[in-house]
């Protein structure tokens, strides 16, 4: 872990800041703030960190790497929170992302979907899963459009040892608010349309928003935010 310890009041501090800005989006938006969940974004971070954050009331965190999640997080024993992974999974790690993470948010593809539901069930677990839609153009994973998403959801849902429980997408990493609210809305009206289509039980979650782009989110009906910078300070 590159990073040099945080303060823990630091990290105190930045959560209390950004937890203001989540409930002025969410005012401005008409919506209540316990309808949007904040996730802590750990990867690069250190276990230090990790507890300031926990100690501070974050109950879920998100690494973007097997390796480095099982590193940290696979001795721990923090009670009440959950782990999710946010980056890209081979399927010869499925098995391993299937005993540690409580959520995989980046299931990109068919046999991805397949492979998590095999591992899924020779672990006798049911694996909450969100399936990632491509929406901006410098970033590369996802579904490329929304008819590939569902008919991979439509094979989702015919497992039992598979929860779909939403979608999720990074908008591009620009200064234009525009291209990144059309992000959000491509992903937003997937879901809705998905929601419609299927009507599968606990569909409920539109992870969207990270650092920099998380009030716009809000504004868009994101339920969940990554969010690792604003929490821990610049990765390294
Ligand atoms: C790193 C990462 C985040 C958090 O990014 P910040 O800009 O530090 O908030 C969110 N989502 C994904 C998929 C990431 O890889």
């Amino acid at each position: 872990m590159a990073n040099e310890k945080k303060p823990e009041k630091d990290i105190v501090q930045a959560l209390r800041l950004l937890d203001e800005r989540i409930k002025t989006a969410a005012a401005r938006s008409g919506r209540s703030p316990e309808s949007v969940v904040l996730m802590a974004v750990s990867k690069f971070h250190s276990l230090d960190d990790i507890m300031a954050a926990y100690h501070a009331g974050i109950r879920l965190f998100g690494e973007n790497r097997v390796q480095e999640a099982e590193k940290k997080f696979g001795e721990l024993e923090l009670e009440g929170c959950s782990l999710h992974l946010i980056g890209h999974l081979q399927r010869n790690k499925a098995k391993k992302a299937v005993k540690l993470f409580d959520c995989i948010q980046s299931v990109n593809s068919m046999s991805l979907v397949e492979e998590l539901a095999e591992r899924s069930q020779e672990a006798g677990k049911v694996t909450d899963i969100l399936l990632e839609l491509h929406t901006a153009e410098d970033t590369k994973n996802g579904f490329p459009d929304a008819d590939s998403l569902f008919a991979a959801l439509e094979r989702a849902l015919g497992f039992a040892s598979l929860r779909v429980r939403g979608l999720m997408t990074m908008a591009p990493f620009v200064q234009d608010k525009a291209a990144i609210r059309a992000s959000f809305v491509a992903c937003r009206k997937a879901y809705e349309k998905a929601k419609d289509l299927f009507k599968a039980e606990n569909f409920d979650t539109l992870s969207m928003g990270m650092t920099n782009d998380f009030e716009l989110a809000i504004e868009e009906g994101s339920t969940l935010l990554r969010i690792g910078s604003a929490i821990f300070g610049a990765r390294l």
